[in-house]
């Protein structure tokens, strides 16, 4: 084979590209895999929780060797006003055992690294500090990349597209929407250094347990979208992350957003102390399930979150639908391997093997949760308000007759809710956010 020559060439170091690389060189497919950054994982980011199911299968019992930060045994999901908190506090020891509920927080600098290292035993050759600049085409064809290097040109029998968020290599090759203010996230990031000690004093947490803590309603000002605070070993990720769309309307800089909610009453003393190590923003795709039409086309698969391959519900999902697509595409490569055929229809089976798992069936479930949001702005607005101060005030104890107290919250509910507009809400809410 020649230098400039693979079975596959893999566009990005990532979770996708580097789960695709791994099953493919474990069943001895010559991969290279081709990084912008410095080294995997230089250049990644995301807000902490690392969904593990697909990598135990990859590589079993991975958290006794892996640079993983803390599993998490609680999780929070928290509704702010200006002064108040209303929480729903989910701990258990179930979690607290192998495989610890695949649930756990990394840093993706160090987490990458070490991924990208499994896959280069396996026999992957991975090269960092190259972009690629563009796809080699033969009519309809896809046959190689095009890199900024010298004589930069690499072909394969099959690329697969693992250019994360801003996939402009996909988008280009007209195998992606655009991106637009509604169906993009920003999100920014600050990891605080702390002492472990303060942190499982802080978080009541054991040794590597951790904790992870989503914040909705007047955290976010009203936007839709969620802030989040996640317990590392020796530091903690804060963030934020709201449709573009919002930030425009409310006016704010995600960066003034992130100030704000670190400086809450019920946030501030979460994170007295620490001391800022990373700081940094990056996009969420929040496709629907609707955009998913063109994942492959000859000679290329898209995954990751260049397909749009991101849960948009609370369970906010990125980590594992990569892996898993990754894995499915180097699966479908296999199959069309043996057939020598990498036509659209040779690579069909990419897309069948994702229809057939769990990836879309959460994905097409879940497929009207942001466009409900922005249509019914309540459920992340008025709603969230009106629920923190109806708990507030029936809990607030002066000489006021509670029978009183329960009237006065009845009026505040009726003047402030439409009931027929709630119970329709509702009706349609089962299908997009539960
Ligand atoms: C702020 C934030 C918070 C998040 N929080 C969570 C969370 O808590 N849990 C969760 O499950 N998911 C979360 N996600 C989503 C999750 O991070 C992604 O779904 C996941 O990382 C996608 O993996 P990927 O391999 O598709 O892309 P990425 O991990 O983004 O990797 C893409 C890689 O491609 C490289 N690349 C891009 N273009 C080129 C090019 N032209 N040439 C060469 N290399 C290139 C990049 O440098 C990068 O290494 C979050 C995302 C963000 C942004």
């Amino acid at each position: 084979m020649p230098n400039d020559r693979f079975e596959v060439v893999i566009v990005g170091a990532g979770l996708s590209g580097v789960a695709a690389a791994l099953t493919l060189a474990r069943n001895g497919v010559e991969v290279l895999v081709i990084e912008r950054g410095d080294f995997p994982g230089a250049k990644n980011l995301f807000g902490g929780i690392l969904y593990s199911g697909v990598l135990a299968d990859l590589v079993p019992k991975f958290w006794e060797k892996a640079p993983i930060e803390r599993h998490i045994v609680n999780r929070r999901w928290v509704v702010l006003d200006v002064d108040s908190q209303v929480a729903l506090d989910l701990k258990s020891a179930h979690f607290d055992k192998p495989p610890y509920n695949n649930t756990f927080t990394a840093l993706r600098s160090r987490f990458d690294r070490w991924f990208a290292e499994q896959a280069e035993e396996e026999g992957a050759l991975i090269i960092c500090e190259t972009t690629v600049e563009g796809l080699l085409t033969e009519g309809d064809r896809v046959v190689g990349v095009r890199t900024g290097r010298d004589d930069g040109d690499v072909f394969a029998d099959c690329v697969i597209l693992a250019e994360g968020a801003n996939s402009l290599l996909s988008e280009a090759a007209g195998l992606r929407r655009k991106m637009t203010p509604g169906n993009r996230v920003n999100a920014v990031k600050e990891v605080l250094a702390l002492p472990s000690e303060i942190i499982e004093d802080r978080f009541h947490l054991e040794g590597s347990q951790g904790a992870a803590v989503e914040y909705f309603g007047g955290a976010v000002k009203g936007m839709v979208g969620s802030a989040f605070i996640y317990t590392n070993r020796d530091s903690i990720s804060v963030g934020v992350g709201c449709l573009i769309e919002d930030y425009l309307r409310s006016k704010t800089a995600p960066y003034e957003l992130l100030d704000e909610f670190k400086a809450h009453s019920s946030v501030a003393p979460l994170l007295r102390g620490g001391e800022t190590v990373e700081y940094a923003t990056k996009m969420i795709p929040e496709d629907s399930y609707d955009d998913f039409s063109d994942l492959y086309a000859a000679g290329v698969m898209l995954v990751g979150d260049c397909a749009g391959l991101v849960n948009p519900s609370i369970h906010h999902e990125g980590t594992n639908l990569a892996m898993a697509s990754g894995v499915f595409a180097a699966e479908a490569f296999l199959e069309a391997r043996e057939k020598q055929d990498f036509s659209r229809s040779g690579l069909e089976s990419y897309r069948n093997r994702l229809d057939a798992s769990w990836v879309m069936q959460d994905l097409e479930h879940y497929r009207g949760t942001v466009d409900f949001l922005r249509a019914n702005r309540e459920f992340v607005d008025s709603y969230p308000r009106i629920t923190v101060e109806l708990m507030r005030d029936y809990f607030t104890v002066d000489d006021t007759p509670k029978a009183e107290v329960r009237r006065r919250l009845m009026r505040k509910v009726r003047d402030e809710v439409n009931f027929f507009r709630l119970v329709r809400q509702l009706w349609q809410a089962r299908k997009t956010l539960v």
